[in-house]
């Protein structure tokens, strides 16, 4: 290291706009489950930079694939064909069972672009007036203006009016309140997360999602999946909507698509994937040959890994449940997407003291700690991990 720790710190805070607390940790060096500080301390990583390296940090076919790709070709934009993007979109529209994708670059892009999909949907066929897009309380969506209005929590909501119009917003896992938002004849969809992520590692009902699929088969309102956080194997398949027996009309994907490389998109069914034509979309990165090369890598990696993936969740869960632990209330969610529930102790408390033990995780809605380990994660490293919640927690 060439920069110490406070001499870092202290470039970000004269320099950085203060939209984070950060920990006081500076992170040099990442490989597989386990991240190294400037002070040469290790950790075990159970928050794969929010659920981003799905494959740890420095695989080495992820990196191959990266290097490889930069030295041939990194970029030339959307106006041309490369090989890498249309052999991604193959393997996604096929993992979805959708018809086409779309390739932008974070999540808060692949929601914007649904919404526009969606919207342009219903005028194309119904006219004006029916454009109102149904999310959930405590919903998290993203951060530009379109996708921070769909997300469903006031807090976001504090100081940027003002917002874009047609969005309303329901309590999860209560059917007959979707079912009353029919009576405006206003909605166009209904956009849900499968476990709501930031908003706590809340896991939506098949039931309540069967039944929201009726409804919005039965109205012609668009099921959207919003997969940034659940997607590309966290939750055990390929995207968490799989899990509950239902087939959205559009899917989107960002954090664990690329390993580390930004990435985002969306993907589109029977429905919508005419939508959209020359010149009613874009974006001039999304889905460059470095990220698209670094995405087939990804999932390369995790074909064989995911059925691992539901029994890691499920081993994590039982040993953390066996511990005993007076602060622990609850465990909830599916695969590698974990959220304890804390009493006795506040979840960035929690976080902070992990951290200084050695254990990297997150916090989610107002008193949950979020496990999001690499997919690829060890026993040996989750035993490492759970090693060091018995003894801080
Ligand atoms: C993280 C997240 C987003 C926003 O993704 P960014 O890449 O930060 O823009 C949107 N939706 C969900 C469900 C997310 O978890």
């Amino acid at each position: 290291m060439t920069v110490n720790f406070n001499d870092m710190k202290n470039m970000y805070d004269e320099n950085i706009c203060a939209t984070y607390g950060r920990y006081p940790v500076a992170f040099v060096k990442g490989a597989g489950s386990r991240l190294w500080d400037s002070e040469g301390k290790e950790y075990v990583d159970f928050a794969s930079g929010i659920g981003v390296n799905s494959v740890g940090h420095s695989h080495p076919k992820w990196v191959d694939a990266v290097c490889a790709q930069v030295g041939v070709l990194a970029h030339v934009s959307n106006l041309f064909y490369t090989e890498q993007g249309g052999l991604l979109a193959e393997k996604l529209t096929a993992l979805s069972g959708t018809k086409k994708a779309f390739f932008c670059n974070s999540g808060a892009e692949s929601v914007e672009g649904v919404i526009k999909t969606a919207r342009k949907y219903s005028s194309d066929k119904y006219g004006a007036n029916r454009h109102t897009i149904i999310t959930l309380q405590g919903s998290f969506h993203g951060r530009t203006m379109a996708a921070l209005t769909a997300t469903g929590q006031d807090k976001f909501h504090k100081h940027f009016h003002p917002f874009v119009q047609g969005f309303r917003y329901v309590p999860p896992n209560d059917f007959a309140a979707l079912e009353a938002e029919a009576k405006a004849g206003d909605v166009c969809a209904f956009m849900f997360e499968p476990i709501m992520g930031e908003g706590g590692v809340m896991p939506l009902d098949t039931d309540y999602l069967q039944k929201a699929a009726q409804l919005c088969e039965k109205n012609d309102w668009l099921l959207i999946a919003d997969e940034v956080q659940t997607g590309v194997g966290r939750t055990g398949k390929w995207f968490g909507f799989q899990n509950h027996g239902i087939q959205p009309d559009a899917i989107t994907f960002a954090k664990g698509i690329a390993g580390a490389l930004p990435l985002g998109g969306f993907l589109l069914g029977d429905k919508l994937h005419t939508t959209l034509g020359a010149g009613d979309h874009g974006t001039t990165y999304g889905g460059n040959p470095i990220c698209a090369a670094a995405a087939l890598s990804v999932l390369e990696i995790l074909e064989p890994v995911l059925p691992s993936v539901t029994e890691k969740g499920t081993y994590i869960r039982e040993k953390i449940l066996a511990m005993n632990l007076p602060c622990v209330k609850e465990i909830r969610g599916c695969g590698l997407m974990l959220g304890i529930k804390l009493d006795t102790i506040t979840n960035t408390e929690a976080v902070s003291k992990l951290l200084a033990a050695g254990l990297v995780t997150l916090p989610a809605g107002i008193d949950i700690l979020r496990f999001l380990p690499p997919l690829t994660i060890s026993t040996e490293d989750i035993d490492a991990g759970l090693s060091i919640i018995k003894k801080t927690l």
